[in-house]
């Protein structure tokens, strides 16, 4: 088991790659410009335009002389990740995007855009928090791929913004934020966190709490402290079995956080919040949506009463995956079925099925091309 928080920084120092212009705060950035004798003003020009325009190059930093972004790219690259492929669902518009991080790793992003009647478009960007998973679930294609290192907040933020920039192109913006991608992000608080703060920044990228989304398996210590600095973001809980026998199969960490201490932790976080908790449960057929399974997860969690909302969500499935996708009337009654024994519940369907949907399938399958093959790190900023 991993408890621990493994060194998030990446190989760049070994490898040579320069820093990234997004680790750095305003604060940061003042002490840079300083250091180099510039005015205050280009540290808060360079802000602007990493959080609030979401630059992705330096080309578009045009409100600094060409000679100081030339002599910036010295130094500096201005995103920590790069993009190695980016797809485009035909059907549904959901984009999913490979990003190559310095030591020649990779992660996926994905944005799902949804029609909002009446309101502007909610695009929402699920984003990885680790490159691989130590969490193992025995359905996902990350979990088993294994584990590589955490990521940097940078890291993080970066995938937001990238499609911040995306966006802006079609006028619109990032409505939400969902910590859901690759990795189990309550085992890289720091770099999490830390992301988080840089997202709702209000002098910068300004997303509101209550539009991002942490999601977790259950550590345990760690849910108990979310409390404290969570704020106004919301919480998931992958528990995808009612049961230890079942939950034990399907996620591992559950021998080390069984049901009755992972549902204690949440207990406490509602007591000491008040804030509504969803609980994620990935459908499989013959596994683990039989009505039993629904009435066992209805005695489960009615305790929570309205302060908890099961989301059902049919498996993804992908090359390795063991397991048949249950959805349509299978997936209704069972929901039918937890709403009877006195649940909320919404069957929720994932987005770019024509693009590699689950979870860590888009890097598996390109690893065997030439396209995602680790780079050296970069030495120069692009
Ligand atoms: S489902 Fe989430 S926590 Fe489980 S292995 Fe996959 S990425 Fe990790």
């Amino acid at each position: 088991m991993i408890l621990d928080e493994r060194e998030a920084t990446p190989l760049r120092r070994v490898l040579g790659a320069l820093p990234s212009l997004s680790e750095l705060d305003l604060g940061q950035l003042e002490g840079w410009a300083r250091e180099h004798g510039l005015p205050a003003y280009r540290a808060k020009q360079l802000h602007a335009s990493l959080w609030k325009r979401a630059a992705q190059s330096f080309d578009e930093l045009t409100d600094l002389p060409i000679q100081l972004r030339q002599d910036i790219q010295q130094t500096h690259r201005l995103r920590s990740i790069e993009t190695r492929i980016h797809l485009k669902s035909s059907r549904d518009g959901a984009e999913k995007v490979l990003f190559g991080l310095a030591d020649g790793t990779t992660v996926e992003t994905v944005l799902i855009r949804a029609e909002n009647p009446g309101g502007a478009p909610r695009n929402t960007i699920c984003v990885s928090s680790q490159v691989g998973c130590p969490a193992a679930c025995s359905f996902c294609a990350t979990g088993l791929s294994g584990f590589t290192r955490n990521l940097t907040a940078a890291e993080i933020a970066d995938q937001v913004m990238y499609f911040a920039r995306v966006l802006r192109e079609d006028g619109e913006r990032v409505t939400n934020v969902v910590y859901m991608g690759m990795g189990e992000p309550l085992l890289n608080t720091t770099a999490v966190r830390q992301s988080i703060g840089m997202l709702l920044d209000s002098a910068g990228f300004n997303l509101g709490g209550r539009h991002v989304t942490l999601s977790t398996v259950g550590i345990v210590p760690q849910l108990r402290k979310l409390a404290d600095w969570l704020g106004q973001v919301n919480l998931a809980v992958s528990l995808h079995a009612p049961n230890d026998e079942l939950r034990s199969q399907l996620v591992p960490y559950n021998a080390h956080f069984p049901i009755g201490d992972l549902l204690d932790a949440v207990h406490e976080y509602l007591a000491a919040t008040r804030r509504r908790v969803s609980f994620e449960y990935v459908l499989l057929r013959d596994v683990n949506d039989t009505p039993e399974l629904a009435r066992e997860l209805g005695t489960l969690l009615r305790p929570f009463g309205g302060m908890a909302h099961l989301n059902l969500i049919p498996w993804n499935p992908f090359r390795e995956g063991r397991f048949i996708r249950s959805e349509g009337p299978d997936a209704d009654a069972f929901a039918e079925e937890a709403r009877r024994a006195g649940l909320n519940v919404t069957v929720r369907y994932s987005k770019g099925l024509d693009i590699n949907a689950a979870c860590g399938q888009l890097r598996e399958n390109a690893e065997s091309t030439e396209i995602a093959k680790p780079k050296p790190a970069w030495s120069t900023v692009s």
